[in-house]
Order: C-alpha cells, then structure tokens, then sequence
C-alpha cells in the first residue's frame, strides 16, 4: 500500500495511522503496531477455529441429509430407533456452527456462511420441484430462516464493530488536529523499543503560545495548533525530511515526532530543521499574519535511553534545555548535562519553601524622569537558593506561574515593599511612586481589591503612590472581570502601568479602552532601537499614540547614552533601566531617596 493511500484510510477512520515513509506500513514492519490494531487484535478469535466452525457445517449438514433419509434404525434403550430423528440435532448443530461465524468472524464469517447456506438451494428446490420430494420442505424453511438471521445478525454486528471503531479512533486521535494524540504516540513509541530499532523521539513546544492564547484567544489558539498540525503532517507524508517519520500532538502547545532512518545525528538534526522551517511559512490567525518559533529536543533510542518513557523523557529535557537557554526557536540533543541542569522541580521545591517560610523578598529598580529626576522605583521579587544565591526571577516567576503560587508570590512582594515604601515616605519629603507586578491570576482573584486595601491601610501610603503593573494579556483572559477590577483601583486611587507593552500581539484597540497611566515601552524595543530608522520610529509611535491617549510613556531596560538621547528626542517621559541604576536592596534604595530628598 501506499503511503498516500494510508493517509486516505486514516482519514476514513480506517484503523491505521497515517505515518511517513510508512514506519508501520511497510511489509516488514507489518508486526510494529499500531495501538488501535493492538487493540483489535486482542478481540480477534484464532483462524483455525473458523476452519472448525466451517468443518462442523458442512459434516452436519451432510449428516442431516444422510440420517433425513435414511431407513436404517439403531437400538437405544431396548428400542429400535430411525437414524432420522438426528435430522433436528445436526440441523440444529448446523446452524449453531453458522451463527458463530457470523458473530466472531466479521464479514469473512458473513460471506462464507451465506456461500454455504445458498449452495444448499438449488439442491433442496431441486428435490421439491423435480422429484417432489416434500421431505426437504422443513429444510428449505430453515434454510431461508437461518440466511435471514445471519443478515440480521451481521448487520446489527457490523453497527456495533463500525461504533467500537470510531470508540477506538476517538481514542488515540487527538480530535483538534486529527493527529495520534498522546496515547497513540507512547504506544507506538513502546512498540519501537520493544522491536529494538533505532530511531529519534523529537519533542516540540511552540514557542510562546501562550502569549497567543492570551491576546488572539482560544479560537484562534486552536486555529493555529490545527494549521501548525497540517503543516508537519504534510511534511512528514512528503518524505521531503529523508527520514520516516509520524508527528503527534501531546497536548496545548506540545508536539512529539517519531524518526526513523536517520544514520548520523546531523542526518536528524537536518530533518528536523525541515520541520523548523516549515513554520517560518506565514501561518495566520484572524487575519493576523503570525510568524512562530519552536523549541525542539531530541533523543536516540538505544543510544540516550532504553525505554520508551525514558527516551521521551530525554527528548523532553531536551526541548526544555532549549527553552531555558535560548527562548527562540532552536535545535538540542539530548546530554547527560542537560539532567544536571534541569533544576525546574528544584526550584518549584524551594519556591514553595519560600513562601511557607515568607523569604521572598523584594529588590526596587529606580524610575527617572529624563532630567535625572527619581520617579519612584519597580519592586521586583528576589528568591535565593538553599546557597544563597539568587535565583533568576527568569527561572522562578514561570515556576511559579506552573505550580500555580504566583499570586503569593506578588503578594509577598506586594506586602513587604508596601510597608517599606510607607516608611520611607514618613521619613523623607519625597514625591515619589512604587510600582508593584500583579499577574494575571492574582487580579482575576476575588479578593484582590480587599487585599489592596488592606495593603494601603497597613502600610499607611497613599493610594496615589501606588502603582499596580498588568500586562495587556488581562484584557484578553477576562475582558469584562479586568476591566471592572482595573476601574476599581482606579477609584481607589491607585496607579494603573501596562508593563512590558509591544510585546506578545498587543493590539491598540485594547488600549483604547485601558484606563491606564503609564505605559511601559518593552526592553526589546529600546535594544533595537537605535539599529534602525523603522525601529525609532516604531518608538516614537508608541509614545505619539501613548501620550494622545492620555498615558505616560516609561522605556524599559536602557542601558545606553544614546538611547537616552533618543528617548529624550522622540518625547519618552521615564526612564528604567541599568543606565541609571539597576535593582536596589532596600537599603540602597533608602540611599537613593536621602540624595534626593531632605528627612522630614
Ligand atoms: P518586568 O516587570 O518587566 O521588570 C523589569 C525587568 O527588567 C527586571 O528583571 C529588571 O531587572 C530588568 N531590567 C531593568 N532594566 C534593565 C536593563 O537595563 N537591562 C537589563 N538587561 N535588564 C533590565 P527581573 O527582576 O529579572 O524580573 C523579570 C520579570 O519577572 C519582570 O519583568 C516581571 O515580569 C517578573 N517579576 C518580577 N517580580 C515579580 C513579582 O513580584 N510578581 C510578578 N507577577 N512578576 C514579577
Ligand atoms: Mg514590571
Ligand atoms: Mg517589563
């Protein structure tokens, strides 16, 4: 069979999975299979039992025509009995025989007995006609009963086989993109180490999809899994990689394809590239043009693990060495150094640690006008290790996003910089504003607005010297929740700043209607900034729209005397970045203020 031509059984429901090169389609890899034919197989009854089925028909029926006119008697009993009164067993044997064909051997079974059953016509209408012989007028009635139950029989059988295949195919398809879902993918991954062959388990994540599901929605999330979906499968059927491959969707964003036939590790790392490349095709989404990245790690059967959960694990570590080391879109094999770095459930142990123990602590980055002038500063959480070295807010802050802590972690931060930052305010004459990050999920809790005030009273600062950081992704969670809570602190009197703005798929209808304050031009920007005309003037943008919206426009992340001549010329109000100071203990930020301001 072709390769084409599994596809389009596949895509018929037909119990196979669409696989290039034909890794399970080939003849001698008839015996790797798949889960569902795995499954099917189980229920298959043994073939030699049909041959015994079909045996007993045809000796019963001969039987009965032998006994049926016979006029030999044998003794039971003291009495001397006609060989004839067999006749109703051997039919009755007969038609058992036929009935289970039918019922355990599909259409095979259907076939064969209605073959049987037919032949026997010309003979009995024969009989009856011709030599009118009546005695074959029960025969003939339960011929024609018998060819009515198997039809009957059959068609009911072939309802509940076609219903139990669908049951099946639901259940290793992954039902958004039609690829083998999770399931299917560890079981044919089982079946290769179990056949002991050589091939790649390439794990794949797209790289912040998450940020596309936040800003474009789930709709146009799942739009985009499907058209990414298409595009690798196309790929793997064209065999344009130069090795057999099976792609499937794990779940979310998450990706795995199943190599075979690459002889050399640039041989795999060349095929997937192709799959890398694939994606730098316009995808769209809405009407957006979208250009995506992924993050692939790999791993070699026998050569990095033995089993099929250990390799794919392998090429997991992989993909999420990539993640954490690179961000966009790159290639990584598996080592054994990768497990020596992988300290993700390190960190999630500690963060959890240091929130029972309320050690997450607070650094604040100084704001600045552009003459120079302190605004207020940024609290950033700190968190270190059992060492006491930092860890990176990079590493944490997603962890705790993961483990689902990240709204403690915020309140922490929120808490301990508020009481600070209400100190220092009675202690030096100074205008000045502390901004705090609050993520999605923390907002979006019910008693979030309670918690602010709170804070406010505790710490004794006023409302006005508050600033709460969101990013635009809120508005697309919950538009209508975020925008009632954001009314909310702004009724309080609280500061509204849109943090690291430009970057996921920003749209500035959504700013329209954001009652913010400042806007806070994303370090990405700045860095680019002076590369370029386009890149300045994709600045100055921001700030033209920012301030006719009535905003303050803040650049992140300036590290550089020409930026901040930039800045200054394109009309930015704020600066944060090294430049002019980098995160601060508390103390040295009390440092900061003194320079600034007399002691009350
Ligand atoms: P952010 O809110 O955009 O904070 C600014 C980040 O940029 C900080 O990184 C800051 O140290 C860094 N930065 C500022 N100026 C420069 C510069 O000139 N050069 C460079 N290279 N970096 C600069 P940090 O502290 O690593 O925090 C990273 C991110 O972690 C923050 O980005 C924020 O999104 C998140 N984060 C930090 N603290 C919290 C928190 O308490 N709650 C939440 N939800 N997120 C937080
Ligand atoms: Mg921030
Ligand atoms: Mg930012």
């Amino acid at each position: 069979m072709r390769k084409d031509d599994m596809s389009v059984l596949w895509k018929r429901r037909i119990l196979l999975i669409p696989i290039t090169g034909g890794i399970f389609v080939r003849k001698k890899d008839k015996d790797v299979l798949h889960p569902i034919n795995k499954i099917s197989a189980q229920d298959k009854p043994p073939a030699v039992l049909f041959a015994v089925l079909l045996g007993l028909y045809i000796t019963a029926s001969v039987l009965v025509t032998v006994v049926a006119h016979s006029r030999e008697t044998m003794l039971i009993g003291g009495a001397q009995v006609s060989y004839s009164v067999f006749t109703g067993a051997f039919t009755s044997l007969g038609n058992i025989c036929i009935i289970l064909m039918v019922a355990f051997y599909g259409k095979i079974g259907f076939f064969s007995s209605l073959a049987v059953l037919l032949i026997q016509f010309p003979v009995l209408t024969t009989g009856l006609v011709k030599h009118h012989n009546y005695q074959s007028i029960p025969g003939f009635f339960t011929n024609v009963l018998t060819i009515i139950t198997v039809i009957l029989l059959y068609v009911r059988n072939r309802r509940v086989q076609e219903y139990q295949e669908r049951i099946t195919f639901q259940a290793v398809t992954d039902q958004l993109t039609e690829l083998p879902n999770r399931f299917a993918c560890m079981e044919v991954l089982k079946d290769l180490t179990e056949k002991k062959e050589r091939f790649a388990v390439v794990s794949i994540d797209i790289n912040n999809f998450k940020s596309i599901n936040d800003t474009l929605g789930f709709k146009a999330g799942n739009e985009i899994l499907a058209e990414i979906a298409s595009l690798w499968d196309d790929l793997a059927k064209s065999g344009k990689t130069g090795t057999s491959d099976m792609v499937g969707r794990l779940g979310g964003d998450e990706f795995l394809i199943l190599m075979k036939g690459a002889v050399t590790e640039d041989d795999l790392v060349r095929s997937i590239g192709c799959y890398e490349d694939a994606l730098s095709h316009h995808l769209t989404a809405d009407g957006c043009e979208l250009y995506l990245t992924a993050s692939f790690g790999y791993a070699v059967y026998p050569d990095h693990a033995q089993n099929a959960d250990a390799v794919y694990n392998c090429a997991h570590a992989a993909m999420e060495d990539v993640k954490r080391h690179n961000g966009s879109g790159h290639i990584r094999g598996f080592t054994a150094e990768i497990l020596r770095d992988d300290h993700s459930l390190e960190v999630e142990a500690r963060l959890r640690t240091a929130i029972e123990n309320d050690s997450i602590f607070f650094q604040l980055q100084p704001q600045y006008d552009l003459s120079h002038k302190l605004r207020g500063f940024e609290a950033l959480a700190r968190m270190t290790d059992e060492n006491g070295n930092m860890v990176s807010p990079a590493v944490f802050i997603p962890a705790a996003e993961n483990i689902g802590v990240i709204d403690k972690v915020d309140s922490m931060v929120f808490r301990k910089a508020a009481v600070f930052f209400g100190e220092l305010l009675r202690k030096y004459d100074v205008d000045i504003t502390l901004s705090v990050n609050v993520s999605v999920r923390h907002l979006m809790k019910n008693d979030f607005m309670d918690e602010v005030r709170d804070i406010i009273s505790a710490s004794g600062l006023p409302a006005d010297r508050f600033e709460i950081e969101i990013t635009e992704s809120i508005m697309i969670d919950s538009a209508e929740k975020a925008l009632r809570v954001i009314n909310e602190i702004g009724e309080l009197g609280v500061k509204i700043a849109i943090d690291d703005f430009g970057t996921g798929y920003s749209s500035l209808s959504y700013l329209n209607s954001f009652p913010a304050d400042l806007v806070k031009v994303d370090k990405s920007f700045i860095d680019k900034m002076n590369s370029s005309d386009s890149s300045k003037q994709y600045v100055a943008a921001i700030i033209y729209i920012g301030h006719v919206m009535g905003f303050k426009v803040i650049s992140e992340g300036v590290e550089q005397d020409e930026q901040v001549d930039t800045l200054r010329e394109i009309g930015c109000d704020y600066i944060q970045g090294f430049i002019w100071g980098r995160p601060l203990s508390a103390d040295d930020a009390e440092g900061v203020v003194r320079k600034q301001a007399e002691p009350v």
